[in-house]
């Protein structure tokens, strides 16, 4: 698939601020840090948008509750399906439970038990599948077909992208223009709707998508306007294990994203414990893509404002101190 330059865009600026009114004092205006140790390795002025501090530990909150909001009284009354093990399915229960729309997770099996357990805490029920046996997004079809639940896409979908994008106009708002907007990315929804409100409120900003090197879809499919994907990537970002973006995505990403840059695992595992030790923030390997870009010096940030969202914290942490005794 090629992105169609002539076609409308699926989101913008003003669906970005209308998710802002729907999202306030529903998700947390998360802090924004800075740290001079940072300016001083890297010669910028960093600005970190912390969405580990957001509800449930990630930016995933304000795409599910934006969408979930505008659901019409008989699509929230017989309730909402997301295939997810990881923060988008604890994002649409949790925005469920607030909204009083009963939501189903469709998880695998054998998806970490903790994983079950939390998402069944924020009052969803977990349909289990056996993903050896039957294709994830065939059988959720088929469960919300049965039961006429809608179905909240983790990133392609036009009311995930604006809720997404409330983050960087937070920052924005709070810091003033950017020279720089460094976000992290997997199927591109975070992405999008950051560079959409950058774009707006800091018109000269450039907004860079950052992604696992082994999970680099986005990379390939920005430089060669070409839709392309990775199949199953074996990278320790699990946040960014997607397949490729959607046809929401795409074109969004290519109209409004300057540049996209990669990491490797060991960067993303060092700049991870990093934040942790310096700047005593736990965030997860996913959410750490964009500090890595910036820590690592993937590029010259010189006398640059950078923003660098911050996008989760959901790590385990008996996992993350074996990496680091390894390490
Ligand atoms: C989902 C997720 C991402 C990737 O977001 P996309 O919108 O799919 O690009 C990044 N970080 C964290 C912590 C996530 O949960």
């Amino acid at each position: 698939m090629k992105a169609n330059p002539n076609s409308p865009l699926p989101v913008s600026y003003e669906d970005v601020a209308a998710a802002a009114a729907r999202l306030s004092g529903q998700a947390h205006r998360t802090p924004v840090m800075t740290s001079s140790t940072v300016n001083a390795r890297t010669g910028a002025s960093a600005f970190f948008k912390c969405e580990n501090f957001q509800r449930m530990g990630a930016f995933k909150f304000r795409g599910a509750y934006n969408a979930l909001s505008q659901l019409t009284p008989q699509e929230k009354k017989r309730g909402v399906l997301a295939y997810s093990s990881g923060n988008h399915a604890q994002a649409v229960a949790l925005a469920g439970r607030m909204l009083g729309v009963k939501p189903v997770i469709v998880m695998p099996m054998d998806a970490p038990p903790v994983k079950l357990e939390a998402t069944r805490g924020y009052g969803a029920e977990v349909v289990v599948y056996d993903k050896h046996k039957v294709d994830r997004e065939a059988f959720s079809r088929q469960l919300a077909e049965e039961r006429g639940l809608a179905v909240i896409p983790p990133f392609n979908h036009p009311h995930v992208v604006a809720g997404q994008g409330t983050a960087a106009k937070e920052l924005i708002e709070e810091v003033g223009p950017l020279d720089f907007l460094l976000v992290c990315c997997g199927g591109g929804g975070l992405l999008s709707g950051c560079a959409i409100a950058a774009d707006a409120l800091s018109p000269e900003c450039k907004s860079i998508g950052v992604e696992p090197e082994l999970g680099d879809d986005v990379v390939r499919s920005f430089r060669t306007g070409t839709l392309q994907s990775c199949h199953n990537p074996d990278t320790i970002a699990d946040g960014a294990r997607t397949h490729s973006m959607g046809d929401v995505t795409f074109p969004l990403v290519m109209h409004y994203v300057d540049d996209m840059l990669s990491v490797s695992d060991p960067e993303l595992l060092k700049s991870m414990f990093w934040l942790w030790e310096r700047m005593k923030m736990v965030v997860e390997p996913t959410g750490a893509l964009a500090a890595t870009a910036l820590l690592e010096g993937k590029r010259d940030f010189k006398g640059a404002r950078v923003g660098v969202i911050i996008s989760g914290g959901n790590v385990d942490l008996r996992w993350a101190a074996q990496q680091m005794l390894k390490s």
